[in-house]
């Protein structure tokens, strides 16, 4: 199967100079010209569905915001040290939606940049330079976040080259960790209780903490209950500050909440967000208490070029409005909870299917090759994300053994939408799985 020349052609120019480690989706990948809602068009005009794009969060090509920008590029584009009311609006409106207490915002420009931030916050508020993280996590490409990633699909060599202070405990998965099920709590606190007196042992002391909030890189399963609220406790008794790192699970994308770690029914120190708060735009924030903010300025100031700009403050402020006037995250718990459903029902029928997980608009599918031993169903996962982007959906594997579909569509998913990705799943799984 041979790309289109034109496509062809255009791959080649993208692999003569654009640097090799930034790797594309698909060996043949359609060249894509322009979106719509959940919809992707490509140059010979064919219409694919974006099942994975967890960044567009209110749709690809909103005019509202596209007239917002627009407005905003040709009225005043500078840094964060001049002064104009979008910054003011937009940081009040962040604060606004986080827990009482964490009202002090940085606005930087990804989530990587969000996440160095927070920990060098963790560094300086604390004193101290041990970070606490979980195994399999990804945070960012930086050098302090990507110190605290394990993602082995993102960097194969991960578990062999962190540096001395970063500490990754197991990862809570239940579903295929070496503790399962809700009932694994006490176990997957028990192994932070264990890395946590070794460090005690050792008299280094903890400058913080940082997971997601629900388990990302796995597809969306969720802490068990009271993990964060048990891990969060033994942080902060040794001075340490914890981050929920919302990246990809807040800002409604789970639909039942707003913010992941309102699953487990706990306050983070630090929340770091961007991607869908920018729909795209490069923007990021890291949000606060005034005293773990103000710890910073120890180290001089802090300013990002970019970071609140008049345009990403307008693009944060719009994609804001269109959240709420759209009732996105409501369409994100109906529409998702009705896809949940659907894959629950591909589940019943389809032995490969091993485990729905997620919530609202962060699903996972889950295939092995073995109920019981969970062998990870790899190669298959790739040849079913093919086979999808034959039938006019993209869909790309996550986890650690690339085994799990990434459900993560903008949204504003219809229902008409999420069913015909349930129907094109269900037509593959019957053609062989
Ligand atoms: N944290 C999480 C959980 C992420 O998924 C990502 C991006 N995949 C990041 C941080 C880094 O964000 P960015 O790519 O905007 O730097």
């Amino acid at each position: 199967d041979a790309p289109p020349p034109q496509a062809a052609a255009l791959l080649e120019r993208r692999q003569r100079h654009f640097a090799r480690p930034q790797k594309n989706y698909y060996r043949n990948p359609p060249e894509i010209e322009r979106g719509w809602k959940e919809h992707l068009f490509d140059v010979e005009g064919r219409a694919y569905l974006d099942m994975v794009n967890n960044v567009t969060i209110v749709g690809h090509g909103h005019p509202r915001l596209s007239a917002a920008v627009g407005r905003q590029w040709s009225l005043l584009n500078t840094n964060s040290r001049f002064h104009y009311a979008a910054v003011a609006e937009f940081s009040e409106r962040i604060a606004a939606l986080a827990p009482e207490g964490l009202d002090t915002v940085f606005l930087v420009n990804s989530g990587s940049e969000a996440n160095d931030l927070a920990i060098r916050l963790a560094w300086a508020h604390s004193g101290a330079r041990t970070m606490l993280s979980l195994l399999e996590a990804y945070h960012g490409w930086t050098v302090a976040s990507d110190a605290v990633s394990t993602s082995i699909a993102d960097n194969p060599q991960a578990l062999t080259t962190r540096p001395d202070w970063v500490h990754p405990v197991v990862s809570p998965n239940t579903y295929r960790g070496p503790y399962r099920g809700q009932g694994s709590t006490g176990d997957y606190v028990g192994a932070v209780t264990t890395k946590l007196k070794e460090l005690d042992e050792k008299g280094e002391s903890l400058a913080g903490f940082i997971c997601e909030a629900v388990y990302g890189n796995a597809g969306g399963i969720p802490l068990p209950p009271g993990y964060l609220e048990a891990v969060y406790q033994m942080v902060r008794a040794r001075g340490g500050i914890c981050i929920a790192d919302e990246v990809q699970v807040g800002y409604g994308r789970l639909g039942h909440h707003f913010w992941g770690f309102e699953e487990q029914g706990v306050v983070p120190d630090v929340i770091t967000v961007a991607k869908g708060m920018g729909n795209g735009h490069p923007l990021g924030a890291v949000i606060t208490r005034r005293e773990i903010a103000d710890a910073l300025e120890k180290e001089g100031y802090f300013f990002s070029s970019s970071g609140g700009s008049p345009v990403s403050s307008v693009v944060g402020l719009t994609v804001l409005d269109i959240l709420h006037d759209e009732a996105l995250q409501e369409n994100a718990r109906t529409v998702g909870d009705h896809l949940r459903d659907r894959l629950q029902a591909l589940a019943q029928r389809f032995p490969i299917v091993g485990a729905v997980h997620g919530m609202g608009l962060y699903l996972g599918v889950e295939f092995v090759r073995d109920r019981e031993t969970l062998e990870p169903a790899t190669e298959e996962t790739a040849a079913i994300c093919d086979r999808l982007l034959d039938l006019g959906v993209i869909m790309q594997p996550t986890g650690d053994h690339l085994n799990v579909l990434k459900i993560k569509p903008p949204l504003c998913l219809s229902r008409e939408s999420a069913d015909f990705f349930a129907d094109m799943l269900a037509r593959v799984l019957e053609e062989g799985w």
